[in-house]
């Protein structure tokens, strides 16, 4: 699924993949960073499979982390950032 579970669906995940891509309306390095370290020793968080050191997916959201961080106007589903 591309989308995000909580917040809209397939359209909202789409748009955010989008802007992510594009880089409209995304945080800064230091802001994403943060948030990356957050995802990243979080339970909810699912290793990639090209990649076991990095978190692909959240299971809370079932958002791609790595968009999902970038962008102004997103939030954690369980209010770690
Ligand atoms: S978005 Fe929140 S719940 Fe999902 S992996 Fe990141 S910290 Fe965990």
């Amino acid at each position: 699924m591309i989308g995000c579970k909580d917040c809209g669906g397939v359209l909202h995940g789409t748009l955010g993949i989008t802007r992510s891509l594009l880089g409209v309306r995304i945080l800064s390095q230091g802001a994403i960073k943060q948030r990356l370290e957050i995802c990243r020793t979080c339970d909810q968080s699912t290793p990639c499979k090209h990649n076991k050191r990095q978190v692909c997916r959240c299971n809370a959201c079932g958002c791609w982390i790595k968009h999902k961080t970038r962008l102004r106007g997103e939030s954690c589903p369980e209010n770690k950032w």
